[in-house]
């Protein structure tokens, strides 16, 4: 490694220490916290926070980054070193564009925005909620202007989650799979629906509950030396080093699947976060390539692998003896159909792998929309209520279930959304390429084995760190562009045999 690059590297390690040290205290925010410790623990986080975009946009960092980049001018585009001072050039460009005064408004409008959402979805009305989301629309498109852009002002969005990608890219993603799922939706609903009631109906134990998920966290490579597993209303992943990369779970005792699929999905993550090389500590390089990358490791461990047949040959006697009450007449096959129930719903967070993204399609649309002024902020219920129809058929009876069910706009964020479907398109192309290279793959799940497995995303996926975007990523390790055929061949396959189609 060059000096210059060097110095650049020492630098940076204070700032990331500084967000670390502010993650721990979010993460202790979401999970132990008393009620009353909320007020001097935001200035806690604003003092952290201000003080690392402070070190983040200095002078001297830009004399260190131009240093460092005439160094590397002739380096490999994807060595180490052209990497972390690309990638630190990209968040020191995004930084700096935006001027003090707007992070410090963004800061109060979206506080309020919150607090408004909250009440709003409580009362499932949405008048109280839309003013505050008129300033949360307006601060995006004046963010979009800063940042910059060409086509589109949703690209100058979409670029803070997942670089390099643009609208016109998403949406002819997006219509592939559109025009693959809506013929696949038609059919399953043309089926007998699959009678899941044996959830609901009882209760299950949560601290059985909480045993099987740290069971299956065990198994799956999560190493509790380098992690913990703690409840969460709303469970995330967080860490704060390579070696130390927390998950939460809920227990729900009416839902026992929700803390499995929980615990899953962000062990997913987790696993992500763990596998990325020491080398890259405290440096931006030692985070996922994109969100969507992020989200595709989450669902290929939540989906392809914990959704499967394969997996609960394994696991199914296991969980039926921690209830064999409530599981006494449910046998495999009916629990493997039961969790892969498809049936179109209100709610996004709630919903199965089929119809999931047909409410992301939703937010997309009405996203850019909002953004390019087409639709009117006041018109939102409306334009919400008009696409459920549209794609999924039912009308929500209520903003609550309807418009106001996300916490993402209240956050002062928009472009987030698309990056949920982008990680389900990766997850099956990295799984359809996982499976030719480890033929056995499933036979290997059938005996709780996923060492293989994990091994395969560490080299293609978790050592790169945040070096490449994630088409850059999916071209290197795959030899493709990223595309929704695979997703949509992964489903036909699944479905046909779950649905008898
Ligand atoms: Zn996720």
């Amino acid at each position: 490694m060059g000096k210059n690059v060097e110095k650049l590297k020492a630098y940076l390690g204070r700032p990331n220490d500084l967000l670390y040290a502010a993650a721990v205290l979010n993460w202790d925010q979401e999970v132990y916290m008393p009620l009353e410790g909320v007020e001097a623990r935001s200035e806690q986080l604003a003092t952290l926070n201000s003080l690392a975009h402070q070190m983040l946009t200095s002078d001297e960092l830009k004399g260190l980054l131009e240093a460092a980049e005439e160094e590397v001018k002739d380096t490999a585009y994807d060595s180490d070193e052209a990497s972390l001072v690309r990638i630190t050039r990209r968040g020191f460009d995004q930084r700096t564009k935006i001027p003090t005064e707007f992070v410090e408004e963004e800061s109060r409008v979206s506080t309020q925005a919150f607090v408004a959402w909250r009440e709003a979805r409580k009362n499932k009305s949405y008048a109280g909620y839309q003013p505050h989301l008129e300033k949360v629309i307006d601060l995006n498109i004046r963010r979009a202007d800063y940042l910059g852009y060409e086509e589109h002002p949703y690209d100058a969005l979409l670029d803070l989650f997942e670089p390099g990608m643009k609208t016109t890219q998403v949406e002819a993603l997006f219509s592939d799979l559109k025009t693959g799922l809506k013929p696949l939706v038609r059919e399953i609903a043309d089926k007998d629906s699959i009678d899941d009631t044996f959830f609901s109906k009882d209760a299950y134990n949560t601290e059985r509950q909480w045993d099987f998920t740290m069971l299956l966290l065990r198994d799956i490579g999560y190493d509790f030396n380098r992690g913990r597993q703690d409840k969460a209303p709303h469970p995330f992943t967080i860490n704060f080093s390579t070696k130390d990369v927390r998950v939460t779970t809920r227990l729900l005792p009416h839902r026992p699947q929700s803390a499995v699929f929980s615990t899953i999905h962000e062990g997913g993550h987790a696993l992500y976060e763990l596998g990325i090389p020491e080398k890259f500590e405290r440096t931006p390089l030692a985070q996922g390539a994109s969100l969507g990358m992020h989200e595709s490791q989450s669902r290929l461990w939540e989906n392809q692998v914990a959704r499967s047949k394969a997996f609960w040959k394994y696991y199914y006697p296991i969980f039926r003896a921690f209830y064999p009450e409530q599981l006494a007449d449910i046998d495999l096959d009916h629990f493997y159909r039961a969790i892969n129930k498809v049936q179109p719903d209100f709610i996004r967070v709630e919903a199965d792998e089929v119809t999931y993204n047909m409410h992301i399609f939703v937010r997309f649309e009405l996203e850019k929309d909002l953004l390019t002024g087409v639709l009117a902020v006041k018109d939102v219920p409306e334009a919400w209520n008009t696409k459920y129809q549209e794609y999924l058929g039912i009308i929500p009876p209520d903003d609550g279930v309807g418009c106001l069910q996300d916490v993402h706009w209240s956050h002062g964020t928009l472009g987030y959304f698309p990056t949920y479907t982008i990680g389900n398109i990766i997850s099956a192309q990295l799984y359809a390429q996982a499976r030719q290279d480890i033929p056995d793959v499933e036979d290997l799940f059938a005996q709780g084995e996923f060492a293989p497995l994990l091994t395969w995303l560490r080299k293609r996926v978790h050592s790169h760190g945040a070096k490449f975007t994630s088409a850059e990523l999916v071209e290197r390790e795959l030899g493709q562009k990223i595309q929704a055929q695979p997703l949509l061949d992964y489903m036909r396959e699944k479905y046909t045999e779950i649905y008898d189609l």
